[in-house]
């Protein structure tokens, strides 16, 4: 049983950058609006995150790691919608068969937070000996998640890990990421040990100021903003493309379906197709796309690990939007 979880979980999270996905977007669900996240050993020591949202109850601490365990189903209006954020809670119990996790959370209501430790989906104590119970803490509002030792019992997987920056890289693009899509929330990112922020973003920065400070001010510079949406395709979108006058070495799409982070090369295929008409041999451009679909267009079949997502239409949409940034790129296609 413990050998199967432990597969599953590996499958789902096959690097350190899957897993804090999961907490930043965990953070957001909770109403946080603040995140800080400090990383050591691009990840694989520690990946540390501390919100200031809802905060967990204590009487849900025991169960919170067990697979399937969510507060998020009832705010759904059918199954469908899980399509829409791939799997429902598995990541908790996902990382804590593969790493040692600690939680430590408070709510508003209670007088003082409460720090507890797990392994294979239940409460484990912190030293062998002592009580698995959650242990009370002096704490504010929210909640920390400490994953320590990722992998540590999964040693195909640790040796495939060869350099610890490499890892940070991801990391930091997939905070960025959040940190420009998330209106309202802060974000700081650092290494551990070290007193400077790799990302940091207030938390009233607007949606350019954010690209500016995560990206750079040539790219903030030279955006335009763009809004599409039809009915019939059930979608509507909104974003910040560069335009002509900004050409980069490589493409930086940040692609947002129903808000969370997701890949497709389809969509990037075709932005670099329509800029290609616009920008001099080989420069490519920068894409900020928050995608909004019906959850029911979305493909329910998505597995965690391909974090490339199917809707309907697709085709069309992503046409819809290329005219979208074509025009505003000065030469409307016919
Ligand atoms: P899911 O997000 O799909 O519900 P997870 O395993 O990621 O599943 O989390 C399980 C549950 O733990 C969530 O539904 C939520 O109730 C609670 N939870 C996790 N992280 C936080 C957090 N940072 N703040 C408040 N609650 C959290
Ligand atoms: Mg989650």
């Amino acid at each position: 049983q413990d050998v199967v979880n432990k597969i599953a979980a590996g499958e789902i999270i096959v690097a350190p950058v899957h897993a804090l996905k999961e907490l930043i977007e965990n953070a957001v669900d909770a109403g946080s609006t603040s995140l800080e996240i400090v990383v050591k050993d691009g990840g694989l020591k520690l990946l540390q995150i501390s919100d200031n949202g809802c905060g967990i109850n204590k009487d849900d601490m025991s169960i919170l790691c067990e697979r399937f365990t969510t507060s998020k189903l009832k705010a759904f209006e059918d199954l469908q919608s899980i399509g829409t954020y791939g799997f429902r809670g598995e990541a908790l119990a996902s990382i804590s068969h593969i790493a040692h996790l600690s939680i430590t959370t408070k709510t508003a209501d209670s007088s003082c937070a409460w720090k507890a430790h797990y392994a294979a989906g239940k409460l484990a104590p912190a030293k062998p000996g002592q009580s698995a119970d959650p242990k009370a803490c002096a704490g504010r509002q929210g909640t920390q998640i400490q994953v320590e030792d990722l992998f540590y019992n999964v040693p195909t997987r640790r040796r495939a890990f060869r350099s610890a920056s490499e890892e940070y890289a991801k990391i930091a693009e997939q905070v960025g990421k959040y940190a420009v899509h998330c209106q309202g929330v802060a974000f700081s990112c650092k290494k551990h040990g070290e007193s400077g922020t790799s990302i940091a973003v207030p938390m009233a920065a607007g949606t350019k100021d954010r690209i500016r400070i995560v990206h750079n001010s040539d790219i903030a510079n030279e955006l335009m903003e763009f809004e599409v949406s039809d009915k019939q395709y059930g979608f509507k979108t909104n974003g910040f493309a560069s335009n002509a006058n900004y050409s980069g070495k490589r493409t930086t799409l940040l692609l947002f379906i129903n808000h969370r982070s997701v890949d497709s090369s389809a969509i990037k295929k075709a932005v670099e197709q329509t800029y290609s008409a616009f920008l001099p041999k080989g420069g490519k451009p920068f894409l900020y796309l928050s995608l909004e679909i019906e959850p029911a267009r979305v493909d329910v079949n998505v597995h965690p690990t391909k974090r490339e997502v199917n809707f309907l239409n697709e085709e069309e949409i992503v046409e819809l939007i290329c005219g979208a940034i074509r025009s505003k790129l000065g030469k409307v296609d016919t």
